[in-house]
């Protein structure tokens, strides 16, 4: 053994060049999906997997599970993405990977929150005596900054979501409020895991701010409203508890996460994992120049979203498929509609096409009616059943 160096080798065969043009990110993602099949030949840099998140592009399969995150970051109105699958899953890893890929936003210098919008819209007296200064001069009151991916702790009360008191500017015999975890969560993404397991109050809170984009905190004199335009992503394993059928219908996307099912697919996705358990370093730096460019697409389809338009025909096609699934919920189309123009923007294309919504639509439209916990339960029972089937008849032939 006189190989000093960890390697990470791909294996002949394989596309072994760097994809470096691209027309799309969805185009990019379809030929970095089926890139190369790690082979580990030493152990190297372990211990840094918590802070070097997984590639984005080194997941295996899960194409709706990607999709779906895709789309909330580059259009926030579709109304945020939910995971449902049990643990093992991916979704976390899948969540996280994002961070990589984030694009940039504007983003507030101000304490306050003042962006130059708020003049636009309501003169001098919609910002803060400072920030009004500041635009008078000329100066900046807001800069790009990339969108940073922000977790709810497990434990999170309502205090610690929409902000309270500051209790050491209490004791200084200063009353001032601070802000919560969802104004932190302005212009990023917002992960909330286990979202089924949180208390209501707090749950309600969230989603009543993702919807408006803004809240507002009450603490004995003292009001304040707070921006909060954030991506939200929900995920919980269904077998854990239940999720309201109120609030699931409030998430706009829908996916449901299953194991990979292919053999092939499977191994090259422990392969993948094992290579990233031990040496984070290497498999991130492997993938490191698709995701510069997936990053620089992803920035592209945000900034060319507001021009995405859908023709008449496509829109009336989209309502024809809610109506025909006799769908209620107005934020099916909302975020059908939504979701095919992030969806066109991720393409490269300024026009909504009836094959984007068909792309789209069993992730906007499916679990919109309340039979899926009762469905997933019966699935399981029949899944159980099966098992203890399979096996026993495994042993009895085994017997032989
Ligand atoms: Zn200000």
């Amino acid at each position: 053994m006189s190989d000093e160096t960890p390697v990470l080798e791909e294996k002949a065969g394989s596309e072994a060049e760097a994809v470096t043009t691209v027309r799309s990110l969805r185009e990019l993602i379809e030929r970095v999906s089926g890139k190369g099949q790690w082979k580990l030949t030493r152990e190297a840099d372990s211990g840094l997997a918590e802070s070097l998140p997984f590639p984005f592009l080194a997941l295996v399969g899960q194409t709706e599970m990607k999709l779906a995150l895709l789309l909330a970051v580059i259009n926030p109105a579709v109304g945020g993405v939910l995971l449902l699958g049990p643990r093992g899953t991916g979704k976390t890893t899948a969540i996280r990977s994002l961070v990589d890929l984030l694009p940039e936003t504007p983003r507030s210098l101000c304490f306050y929150g003042c962006m130059p919008e708020d003049i636009e819209v309501g003169g001098l007296d919609a910002v803060c005596p400072d920030c009004a200064r500041k635009y008078g001069q000329g100066e900046p009151l807001a800069a790009m900054d990339k969108v940073r991916l922000v977790e709810l702790p497990l434990n999170a009360r309502l205090e610690d979501v929409v902000g309270g008191l500051d209790e050491r500017a209490a004791v200084q015999e200063r009353v001032r409020l601070q802000r919560g975890i969802l104004a932190l969560a302005d212009r990023n993404l917002l992960h909330v895991d286990e979202v089924n397991l949180l208390a209501d109050e707090v749950v309600d809170a969230i989603l009543d701010a993702a919807a408006q984009g803004t809240y507002s905190v009450r603490r004995g004199p003292l009001t304040a409203t707070y921006r909060a335009r954030f991506g939200l992503i929900g995920s919980m394993n269904p077998e854990e508890g239940r999720l309201r059928p109120q609030i699931m219908d409030r998430f706009g996307l829908r996916v449901v996460v299953r194991g990979l099912s292919d053999v092939n697919e499977r191994m090259e996705a422990y392969r993948r994992v094992q290579a990233y358990l031990t040496m984070p370093r290497r498999v991130v730096l492997a993938y490191a120049p698709e995701t510069q460019l997936a990053q620089a697409e992803l920035q592209v389809a945000r900034d060319m979203l507001p021009q995405v338009v859908i023709p008449e025909e496509v829109s009336r096609l989209g309502l024809a498929m809610v109506h025909r699934l006799k769908i209620d919920s107005l934020r099916a189309e909302i975020t059908l509609f939504e979701g095919a123009r992030a969806y066109a923007a991720l393409d490269n294309r300024l026009e909504v096409s009836a094959e984007d919504l068909r792309d789209v639509a069993p992730m906007a439209l499916r679990l919109r009616r309340s039979t899926f916990m009762e469905k997933y339960f019966e699935d399981q029972g029949a899944e159980e059943a099966e098992i203890s089937g399979i096996i026993d008849q495994a042993i009895k032939e085994n017997g032989k």
